[in-house]
């Protein structure tokens, strides 16, 4: 085994022990969260890899690149691929055939392309909210998200499953709370139960605020 392989396999046993932890912290059950692996940027060997150490759902952002990996990867049946990147409508088409799931909606017109483009099952998605009014990331306001729900509730091939919220780079962990706590109480009013949130640097805290999905790269595959 060369030393990627053993370091990706003990990157992943690792962070699903650290999951298992802040699960138990929270008096939650483990398989309440949804363990994503960002696997952007890094080869589809390196996915192969953490496959191999029992990772079934797999994070990408750039669309090209997941129907890459998707076809390279195509003996591996039940691996499912999410899309957590901004979609541009002309790349639509490569998350409607290749994913289980889209975690960065935040455009009606993107989700119609969606919504033609899918064949069964229907795309899960997740409504992304731009939690610090950050100019630089996507998402939409949480004045709009109603209006985006109910645009792509009628879409006949998209399911919306939950929201989605990257809160802005901060000193610590801690810092993110309050951004994951106000992402779970919209996503309460509005009546969605999933929720996609936390990274290498915060999905502890994620998972004490209700987390169903944690997204996490670095601590799997090293730095990018
Ligand atoms: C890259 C990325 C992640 C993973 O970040 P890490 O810090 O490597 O865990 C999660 N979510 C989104 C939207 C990303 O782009």
């Amino acid at each position: 085994m060369d030393k990627a392989v053993t370091d990706i396999a003990r990157g992943w046993a690792e962070t699903r022990e650290r999951v298992a932890q802040a699960c138990a912290k929270a008096r939650r059950p483990s398989d309440s969260v949804l363990l994503l692996a960002v696997s952007k940027l890094k080869p589809a060997e390196d996915v192969r890899s953490a496959y191999e150490a029992g990772a079934r759902a797999f994070g990408e952002n750039y669309a090209q690149e997941l129907r890459n990996k998707a076809e390279v990867l195509a003996d591996l049946a039940d691996l499912r691929w999410h899309a957590i990147g901004p979609l541009q409508i002309n790349k639509a088409k490569y998350v409607a055939k290749s994913a289980f799931a889209f975690h960065a909606l935040d455009w009606v017109d993107v989700a119609e392309e969606l919504s033609r483009r899918r064949t069964l099952p229907p795309l899960e998605c997740y409504l992304e909210v731009n939690l610090a009014g950050e100019e630089s990331k996507g998402g939409v306001a949480p004045a709009q998200l109603e209006g985006l729900l109910q645009d792509v509730r009628r879409l006949p091939n998209l399911k919306v499953v939950g929201l989605m919220g990257l809160p802005p780079l901060g000193p610590d962990a801690e810092a993110s709370r309050p951004y994951f706590r106000e992402l779970a109480g919209l996503a309460k009013s509005v009546g969605v139960s999933g929720l996609s949130m936390g990274t290498t640097a915060d999905f502890d805290v994620a998972i004490e605020e209700g987390a169903t999905v944690v997204r996490v790269g670095t601590a799997i595959f090293g730095e990018r």
